[in-house]
């Protein structure tokens, strides 16, 4: 490990939202860390490695949530307020240590007791894996609203299943991209408690005895479902509440018949199967791959999670005493699930199960009782996103559920039928079974009609859900579609990820903005003040030199930190339209190629997202990009005018280094494709100007902006519908405009890689005869907007008034303000800022909020 940087110590003594670190709770660090290095990691200082140290520290500060978290359990149980079941098959979490002492104060007081024993915390942060449960923007979702309804003091908890091996590391070998496998449990996790008293069975296969009124589910293979706690600390209240993942586990009978016929190892090492459940996270963003494994792993997390719902019902304090709750009339009052996306979705059927056949209720009363317990989020309206079971599939694995699927057709085709006699297409539009080809279940039809609400995530989207793909939904049950326009946790995405501005923020107008974002408009007032500007200009130019020499000691390239840092991190895919990033950057070294004299805004273009690992188009976007940089780096005619760098590995903790240096961010989709997108706000958030299409949440952005603050170009959707109706011809635009011409000429011929030429043919026959997504229309107004961008990039006065307008309009997308509108909108509770008494022990932190209180709602 280095020397302790004496600077970077003091620099960060001076940030407040670190926490002013008082002599006792330092002293009170040191000890606890000690006796952690002593009995928790039986080193001493001479053989204690750096991990060593982490996990020390680790120890210490999970040992300041355990009061709070128990407590916060105890205090629901004591008031019984409705739950919130947050369902996700993702939760992108990234570290936790840093998180965990910015929320509950202390983390200057930490930073202090490292440096008083001669360790630097951010050498002890860095060695924490990231918990890469999630593959992109719907993981990270699941990982802020959590932050969030903590913060908001709701009773809520995430369920979901704790994968062996999260998202794969991405490593990028001659150009191309190598997948890892990431093994993040390989030195243990500090933050999870297993719970094995909690272990819950859940069953697959088997086949339905139908004896008088009842079915019964039989002759089912059980896997057992072991759960781990983590705890979710809210911001300063004092609130810990739980995220519960649930891992697979062999029941001890498992495979028992090889053991009768006397093969004893191989029963045992078949135990293996079973627990390949929740072995990895399937590396797909938007994309839909119906294996057998995946519908496992569905089942797996909602039939634990269902049973572990219902036995907290039923022992609720009040419950037990109470005869009609545990009839299940008050569930609705007292649980809310919100589904998010359909992987989920079989909770519907799930729980119909568990009312009918267990618990006996008729179908009539608990289906009126699921639908009113159940809410359904939607992510993408791209069709190849979209869940679609093959039937044989459930009726081998889950041949209960498949009966009780159709039951709850049959009944809701019969609804449209007395809704709209005689509409035969219709009824097969809106049928949860697809008859064409090989059958199969359509998740999102299931989950409209099994939830009391639909939502999308960014106004656009929800009304594409409205107008397009759910229409006839929408015109059956129009009360039932709503918007929640998604947002992120300001404490990750600012106070954590950018301190400097954070602090900036802080100096100007105080703290309150942490949770409560709207507060940022007071910064509008700064904007003509030239301190204020310098002041923001400085702390960017500090976050770019400190990504520069992060990308010089990975990669080896050094980057002009003068330059303009143009930024586009998310993961790889069609839509997202990197193509057409890397067909701007190509023509900017066209452009110095032609004319090597004339003016040029230098930039540094980088661009990082990991590609599915059988998305062979996404990979060739890769390849092309890698190719396309290296002769770009290379020619000495341009300088250090334009680099072009792959992040490799983009994942949470890389995006909390990269965004606080950009100035300008990509979010170039084509419009009507991208539901809200979340990376487009972080980027805002941190005072990065934006160059996007109207789709998804920019549409919102600009709104709360303003149109002169952002750099807009290409289709509406409407235009992208029109030119959709007319029928798209890439080859019109290619023989228009012979920059692009000459792009595409390159791509095609092997200008990038000469010793390969034909190894981009594909990519060049895709934009000009198979494009999905529109690149040759949009890119002639993309070219424009970005000259746009370099133009206003060389007045920095300006371009600093817009990044301050950008972070001071910023405020609607905390998802503070999200998960309130789900609360009040959709799970029937109130948000409250008030604060949970602060625990006696330990009592280390108790002065370390500052008196700063209960703005109470
Ligand atoms: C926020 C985030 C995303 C989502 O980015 P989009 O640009 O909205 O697709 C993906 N990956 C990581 C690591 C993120 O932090």
């Amino acid at each position: 490990m280095s020397a302790i940087p004496q600077s970077d110590h003091e620099r960060r003594k001076q940030i407040s939202v670190r926490g002013i670190a008082q002599v006792e709770n330092v002293t009170n660090v040191k000890k606890t860390f000690n006796r952690h290095l002593h009995y928790t990691l039986v080193k001493d200082r001479n053989v204690a490695t750096p991990r060593d140290y982490f996990f020390a520290l680790a120890h210490t500060v999970r040992d300041h949530l355990v009061s709070r978290w128990i407590r916060t359990q105890q205090h629901y149980y004591e008031n019984d307020p409705k739950r919130v079941y947050y369902l996700s098959l993702e939760y992108y979490m990234g570290r936790t240590l840093s998180n965990t002492m910015l929320n509950i104060g202390i983390q200057g007081a930490c930073d202090e007791a490292m440096y008083q024993l001669g360790l630097d915390i951010e050498d002890l942060e860095d060695i924490e894996e990231d918990a890469g449960l999630g593959n992109g923007g719907l993981g990270r979702l699941a990982a802020c609203f959590l932050d969030s309804m903590a913060t908001l003091g709701l009773a809520a908890y995430g369920y979901g299943i704790r994968y062996e091996y999260g998202i794969f590391a991405q490593k990028i070998k001659n150009g191309d991209q190598v997948e890892e496998p990431d093994d993040w449990l390989r030195f243990g996790n500090p933050w999870e408690k297993a719970r094995p008293e909690y272990m819950l069975p859940v069953n697959f296969y088997g086949r339905v005895e139908c004896t008088g009124e009842r079915a019964k589910w039989v002759d089912t293979q059980i896997v057992f479902a072991m759960p781990y706690d983590s705890p979710i600390p809210g911001f300063r209240n004092n609130v810990v509440n739980t995220m519960r993942l649930w891992s697979a586990k062999s029941p001890n009978s498992f495979n028992l018949r090889f053991f009768n016929d006397g093969d004893y190892i191989q029963a045992v090492c078949d135990r293996n199967l079973a627990e390949n459940i929740s072995r990895v996270l399937y590396p797909n963003d938007n994309f839909f791959e119906g294996k057998e494994l995946r519908l496992k792993q569905e089942y797996f997390m909602v039939a634990a999670t269902l049973q572990d719902i219902i036995r907290r019902f039923k022992s609720s304090k009040f419950g037990s005493r109470d005869p009609v709750r545990t009839s299940f009339e008050t569930f609705p009052e007292k649980v809310s699930i919100q589904l998010n996306d359909t992987h989920p979705a079989l909770a519907i059927p799930e729980l119909m199960r568990i009312l009918v056949d267990i618990e006996g209720l008729t179908w009539d009363k608990a289906w009126e009782i699921s639908c009113k317990t159940c809410a359904y989020t939607n992510h993408t309206v791209l069709p190849e996103a979209l869940e679609r079971w093959p039937v044989h599939l459930l009726e081998r694995i889950l041949p209960r559920h498949l009966q009780i699927i159709f039951e709850i057709n049959a009944r809701h085709l019969e609804e449209v039928t007395k809704r709209f006699p005689g509409d035969i297409d219709r009824l097969r539009r809106m049928s949860l079974v697809e008859e064409e080809g090989e059958k199969r279940i359509n998740m999102a039809h299931l989950a409209i009609v099994g939830a009391h609400a639909v939502n999308g995530v960014a106004k656009i989207h929800s009304d594409i859900l409205k107008k397009d793909i759910f229409k006839d939904f929408y015109e059956m049950n129009p009360e039932k579609f709503q918007n929640k326009t998604n947002g992120i946790t300001p404490r990750r995405w600012l106070a954590l990820c950018n301190p400097g501005l954070a602090d900036a923020i802080v100096d100007r107008i105080g703290e309150s903005w942490l949770t409560h974002l709207d507060e940022l408009k007071k910064l509008s007032s700064f904007i003509n003040d030239r301190g204020f500007r310098r002041t923001i200009q400085t702390v960017k130019q500090e976050n770019k030199m400190k990504l520069a020499s992060y990308i010089l000691k990975e990669y080896g390239i050094t980057i002009n930190t003068a330059s303009m840092f143009d930024i586009q991190v998310k993961r790889i895919h069609e839509y997202k339209r990197q193509l057409l990033n890397c067909l701007h950057f190509i023509t900017m070294y066209n452009r110095i190629k032609r004319n090597p004299s004339a003016p040029f805004v230098p930039r540094t273009v980088m661009i990082g997202g990991k590609a599915a690992p059988g998305y062979y188009m996404a990979k060739q976007i890769i390849r092309l990009i890698c190719a396309v940089a290296r002769v770009i780096n290379n020619d000495p005619v341009v300088g250090d005018k334009l680099k072009i760098v792959y992040l490799e590995n983009y994942r949470v903790t890389l995006a909390e280094k990269v965004i606080p240096a950009a100035d300008l961010s990509q979010q170039i989709s084509t419009a009507g494709t991208e539901a809200s997108g979340t990376g487009n706000m972080k980027f805002m958030l941190n005072g990065a100007l934006t160059c996007g299409t109207l789709d998804g949440a920019n549409i919102e952005m600009r709104e709360e902006m303003g149109p002169e603050n952002i750099f807009i170009f290409g289709m509406t959707v409407e235009e992208v519908e029109e030119l959709k109706r007319k029928g798209y011809n890439a080859w019109d635009y290619y023989n228009k405009n012979s920059e692009l011409k000459q792009c595409i000429d390159q791509i095609n011929s092997g200008f990038f890689n000469p010793h390969n030429p034909d190894q981009f043919k594909d990519v060049a026959n895709v934009l000009l005869n198979h494009d999905r997504f529109y690149l040759l229309a949009d890119y002639e107004d993309y070219i424009k907007c970005q000259e746009r961008a370099s133009d206003m990039y060389t007045n920095t006065e300006e371009w600093t008034k817009m990044a301050i307008n950008n972070i001071a309009s910023s405020g609607k997308f905390s998802s503070d303000r999200t998960i309130s509108e789900y609360a009040r909108e959709i799970w029937g509770v109130e948000p409250s800022w008030e604060k949970l008494p602060a625990p006696h022990e330990p009592k280390e932190e108790e002065n370390s909020t500052e008196g700063k209180k209960n703005d109470k709602k």
